[in-house]
């Protein structure tokens, strides 16, 4: 049996599969920032972008209000903007490779799988938005003890303390 060690491939404790963490956080990552606020251009709302975001990952269409449903629900679990809770999505459980699956043919039930298996994993509290109002970026919290704030210290998290810090020298003046 071969047994894969690198850090981002597993064996989840349900399946006994290796289960490909980096896939399942791009398609999350890449799903929830199809919106993206500093650009203001929302792939869900440009027909030939979505085309090609779906044929990219081989995934299926669905309802648009369906699949901006289940994005928006989703951004505000991790932390986005409120919004209501997801609709349920289709997914079925097929044995792949003798190992039972969470399997989906269309983007919102690919999504939720690869969502499912990081919340089985222990990995889904990683997932975040950036809490800076002009980014909202959603990104995936790789430190040790998971207390990143900002999608990258560099921009976000120096923008805030600029802007803490003349709050700060307003108050003093
Ligand atoms: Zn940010």
């Amino acid at each position: 049996m071969k047994v894969s060690s690198t850090r981002n491939n597993r064996y989840s404790p349900y399946s006994g599969v290796v289960v490909n963490t980096d896939r399942d956080v791009d398609l999350v990552l890449d799903f929830l920032n199809t919106v993206d606020v500093e650009l203001a251009t929302d792939i869900l709302g440009d027909p030939i972008g979505w085309s090609r975001w779906l044929a990219d990952r081989g995934l299926g269409d669905e309802d648009m209000v369906h699949v901006r449903a289940v994005r928006d629900g989703l951004r505000a679990v991790v932390g986005g903007a409120p919004a209501p809770a997801p609709p349920p999505v289709p997914v079925r459980v097929e044995l792949v490779d003798a190992a039972p699956t969470l399997v989906a043919a269309e983007v919102t039930g690919a999504v939720l799988a690869a969502a499912s298996r990081l919340v089985v994993l222990g990995e889904w509290a990683r997932m975040k938005i950036c809490p800076a109002d002009a980014c909202q970026w959603t990104f995936f919290d790789r430190s040790r003890n998971r207390s990143r704030t900002w999608c990258s210290m560099r921009v976000c998290g120096n923008r805030e303390k600029a802007r803490t810090w003349r709050e700060r020298a307003k108050v003093v003046d």
